[in-house]
């Protein structure tokens, strides 16, 4: 686009001259006097201002002057006949940034104009480069704020002291689409109110333009309002969302008017604000539903941990009772009682899962330790659960080819976690499989594979089945007892003790669980405090 200049003389001549130079490379609009360009540059944009110096009523120099309020960035050139070394200075001293000798050639009349012209150009780029800096370190910061208010304060502040004004205020949507003052800094409380009291309109404008605005003192209407404010000039920018509106900055300075490189810079700053400030309202949603759940969670534990204490004492109050009577019943009625009984004693199995979930979730981790001959341990074990394995035709196998050192461990735990693994691998076993229980020592710990022939778990169900309640069968079309909470609880109880769990299965060909334990005792800490 050819930039805009802004031509000023009171001789015709001399303008017609200038024109026919500058017309074929430039868009040149031409005044006769001083005020006029003065009054032109109030609505219209400029890139250059060609002024002749001498001139009837305000002067090349004033009219530079005053252009220069209105457009901060706007290049000023003289024209004049009186090249003195004096003139030069006191054209510069008051903002001029180049000057042309009468009489001129038409080509140095163009080479002074691109001179300017380039000179302007490496200034912003300056400035650009400059204002990238703080941005950057801003955008740094932004990113990695998460509280909203603390984000929308770091904003004030590097508002004002990046475009050195005197204060700043902040409008932002309340959440149902309507902008209302959030906070302020370097205004008092009595121009707060004043600003409050007249910025409606303003707001509104920008509200509904989405654009920034600028209001300088130069220009009558605005002058009366920054009147109002009690400053010399204001700029009101939009923080736009994605989607909406979320607030808007308004900048007030007291010194001189927003330089076009200052308004830019908070064009951009207030873009990035607007979408770190969405961030971290999604993050503050997300914390808060985060913090909701955590409470239902904790509910539901207290629930679980609760309702389980409570069945547990009728159900040994009815079991005991069945017992007696089962002792003396003949027939049908003692099948039914064994019925009751063996079903009473699969809900007493139930609750106890339900218990140990609660004691780990809850409780310190706290370790009986004690010195544990595996091999002696897993046998009996393996003897005592053999009456379910037979009731399938399960052939349950245990297998030690190598010496088994002792360890030193809970002995409690290391019985949950194998009894959980042997009495998975039975259940999902068909009548007629193997099961085997296998271990060796490996450094300084030892290994523990429980594995079977059954159904198998398909890989991508994995991760999935140390989480409580997770269940690989649908929950509609379940064969299986349980209620997901034997690998959770394995899981939980390893981790107490040192351990860890692996897993590998093929569907249709069985699964095999293999867990580690430390040969020593782990090592007390805050998190597992030893007696
Ligand atoms: P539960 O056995 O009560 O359902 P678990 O937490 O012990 O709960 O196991 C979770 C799920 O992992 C089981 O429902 C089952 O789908 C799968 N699973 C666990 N062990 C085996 C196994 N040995 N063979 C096949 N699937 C298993």
């Amino acid at each position: 686009m050819a930039a805009r200049i802004l031509l000023t003389d009171d001789e015709p001549y001399v303008l017609d001259v200038c024109r026919r130079i500058l017309q074929d490379d430039y868009e040149v609009k031409i005044v006769n006097s001083g005020l006029e360009a003065i009054q032109v540059a109030q609505h219209e944009q400029f890139d250059v201002l060609l002024t002749d110096i001498k001139m009837p009523g305000i002067d090349g120099l004033e009219t530079a002057q005053e252009v220069k309020k209105i457009q901060p960035d706007i290049v000023c050139i003289t024209m004049t006949a009186f090249g003195t070394m004096e003139m030069a200075i006191k054209a510069l001293r008051l903002g001029v940034d180049e000057f042309v000798i009468k009489p001129f050639s038409p080509e140095e009349l163009t080479l002074v104009i691109e001179r300017a012209l380039e000179k302007e150009q490496l200034r912003q780029e300056n400035i650009r480069l400059k204002s990238l800096m703080p941005l950057f370190e801003f955008n740094k910061s932004l990113m990695s704020t998460v509280d909203t208010h603390l984000l929308l304060e770091q904003v004030l502040g590097l508002a004002i002291s990046e475009t050195n004004a005197t204060g700043a205020v902040l409008y932002m949507d309340n959440g149902e689409g309507y902008l209302s003052y959030l906070m302020h800094k370097g205004v008092d409380a009595e121009a707060l109110k004043v600003i409050e009291a007249n910025s409606k309109l303003l707001v509104a404008h920008v509200k509904d333009n989405s654009e920034q605005l600028t209001l300088h003192e130069e220009v009558p209407v605005e002058k009366a309002v920054l009147q109002e404010f009690g400053t010399k000039s204001a700029v009101i920018t939009p923080l736009l969302g994605k989607e909406n509106l979320l607030g808007i900055l308004f900048l007030l300075k007291k010194t001189r008017p927003f330089t076009q490189s200052e308004c830019n810079f908070l064009s951009v700053m207030t873009g990035q604000a607007a979408t770190a400030y969405a961030n971290a309202q999604l993050f503050e949603d997300l914390q808060r539903a985060y913090d909701e759940l955590k409470t239902l969670d904790h509910m539901k534990s207290e629930f679980i941990n609760i309702a389980a204490h409570e069945l547990r004492t009728p159900l040994a109050i009815l079991m005991g009772y069945a017992s007696v009577l089962e002792e003396d019943a003949e027939g049908t009625t003692q099948q039914y009682l064994e019925t009751i009984l063996r079903n009473a004693l699969r809900l007493r199995s139930l609750i106890t899962a339900l218990i140990d979930m609660s004691d780990l979730q809850s409780g310190q981790p706290h370790l009986a330790v004690s010195e544990l001959d595996l091999v002696e341990m897993i046998t009996q074990m393996a003897l005592d659960i053999s009456i379910i394995a037979d009731k399938k035709a399960i052939n349950l196998d245990v297998k030690f080819d190598q010496p088994m050192p002792v360890i030193y461990s809970d002995r409690q735990k290391v019985e949950l976690i194998i009894t959980n693994l042997l009495t998975n691998a039975i259940k999902f076993t068909r009548p007629n499989g193997k099961v085997l229980i296998e271990g060796w020592a490996n450094e300084d710990k030892v290994q523990i594979a429980v594995s079977d022939t059954g159904v198998g778990i398909p890989e991508e169900e994995f991760p999935r089945i140390f989480k409580r309640f997770y269940q690989v069968e649908n929950s509609l079309n379940r064969e299986h007892e349980g209620i997901g909470l034997g690998l959770s609880i394995v899981q939980g109880l390893l981790e107490e003790c040192g351990g860890t769990i692996a897993v590998e299965s093929e569907v249709g060909k069985g699964s095999k669980f293999t867990f580690t334990l430390p040969i020593s005792p782990p090592a007390p800490s805050a998190d597992n405090p030893q007696p």
